[in-house]
């Protein structure tokens, strides 16, 4: 088994294989955990109350578990269940698309009034006319550390793993089944392959016609406030009518983290689009100020300068959701791209359904309203 990419996707699905016996060859140009794809920036958003759509709920139901069951077999800590505050206009997606989720699934979400905001998070304010929920079971994940777990346990579990070069295509193998790789110069035969390359999928995929748009997704570190540590107060998101997307952030994480000082804050939605070869523009100040102009009505005591920023990608579909089949062409290739901003948090689970499409050309997992068609 080939895995062509070892980032959040990849590293799950080398993870899944070697567990379950398969020989698996692992490549990526980069030596991930790094920060030149799309899971780079130390944390990343989980939430169960799905607003993006309730399909998505039994999913990470099972995300949570093979979470868990990492970081018990690893003793590595990826997640923590900070909760997070989700505050936007009632009739907006965010909102009404939580409680939708919550309702269909009997999820925990709580409706919050003034004081009970205050208490969970005394930075955050309600606007007059917004809604205010808390979910108890939403956190955040340690990206970087989640990503070099999964790569650790897919070694120790036999899998190679070969960084610096790139998968450049493929193509039918003569015989029966399987498929025939090109890494580099080399041809390499192999049961199946299985593409997760984030941004660099829209290449390998090319012949599948799907859209997918590459962008540049700044994110910035800024100074917390006295309060606003791990384990003090719940991630958040809030949702403005006359604004796209979400604006986020993250509580402070500690020093012993070995990462940025500072509360992390973005916003999700597609940016500029990006060449992901192309060296990337930094982030600037006068993104930030738009940031911060954005969530002032929210948590008037955030303020700059930047401590740290960083530029990650995005690779979005059209419709915001994940594309993980099997290539109708080619029944030994099987892929999961098009994370749009907020796949990571699924990353668990979808390395175990790219790993029975490889092994048993099906899933059981409820993944089928994420296929090509
Ligand atoms: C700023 C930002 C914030 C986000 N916030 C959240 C959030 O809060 N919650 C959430 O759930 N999700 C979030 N996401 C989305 C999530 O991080 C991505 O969906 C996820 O990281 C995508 O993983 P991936 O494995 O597809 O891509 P990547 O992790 O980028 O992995 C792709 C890998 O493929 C390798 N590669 C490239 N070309 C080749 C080739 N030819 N051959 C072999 N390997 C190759 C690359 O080097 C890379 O290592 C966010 C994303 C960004 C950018």
């Amino acid at each position: 088994m080939i895995v062509a990419g070892l980032g959040a996707m990849g590293s799950a699905a080398a993870d899944h294989l070697a567990r379950r016996g398969a020989r698996v060859l692992g490549i990526d140009p980069w030596q991930p955990p790094h920060d030149a794809g799309s899971s780079g920036g130390e944390t990343r958003l989980i939430r169960k109350a799905y607003f993006e759509h309730p399909d998505y709920v039994p999913l990470l139901a099972r995300a949570y578990d093979n979470w868990a069951d990492l970081e018990a077999e690893t003793g590595d800590r990826v997640l923590y269940r900070t909760g997070t505050v989700y505050v936007g206009d009632p009739a907006g997606e965010l909102i009404r698309g939580s409680r939708l989720a919550a309702d269909t699934h009997g999820l925990p979400l709580l409706e919050l009034d003034d004081p009970g905001l205050a208490e969970l998070h005394p930075f955050l304010r309600r606007p007059e006319g917004y809604a205010a929920l808390f979910e108890p079971d939403a956190g955040l994940l340690l990206c970087e550390r989640a990503v070099a777990a999964q790569l650790r346990r897919a070694a120790a579990h036999g899998a190679t793993l070969r960084y610096g070069e790139r998968v450049l295509g493929f193509d039918r193998a003569g015989g029966p089944g399987g498929v025939e790789v090109s890494i580099g110069g080399r041809r390499v035969r192999a049961g199946a392959l299985v593409i997760t390359a984030g941004s660099w999928a829209p290449a390998l995929l090319a012949s599948l016609g799907l859209s997918l748009r590459v962008t540049r997704q700044p994110l910035f570190w800024i100074p917390a406030p006295a309060g606003f540590e791990l384990g003090t107060v719940p991630c958040w998101a809030v949702q403005r009518p006359e604004a796209p997307g979400l604006f986020y952030g993250f509580p402070a994480l500690p020093a012993a983290f070995g990462g940025h000082a500072g509360i992390k804050l973005a916003h999700h939605h597609p940016g500029e689009a990006a060449d992901p070869d192309a060296p990337r523009s930094a982030a600037t100040a006068a993104e930030l100020t738009v940031l911060l102009r954005a969530v002032a009505p929210f948590l008037p005591a955030l303020n700059g300068p930047a401590l740290a920023s960083k530029v990650c990608l995005y690779t979005s579909t059209a419709d915001g959701h994940f594309v993980i089949d099997r290539h109708p062409e080619h029944p030994g290739v099987v892929f999961g791209c098009g994370f749009s901003g907020h796949g990571f948090k699924f990353a668990s689970v979808v390395g175990e359904a790219l790993a029975d499409l490889a092994l048993e050309g099906r899933s059981a997992l409820p993944i089928g309203f994420l296929g090509l068609r």
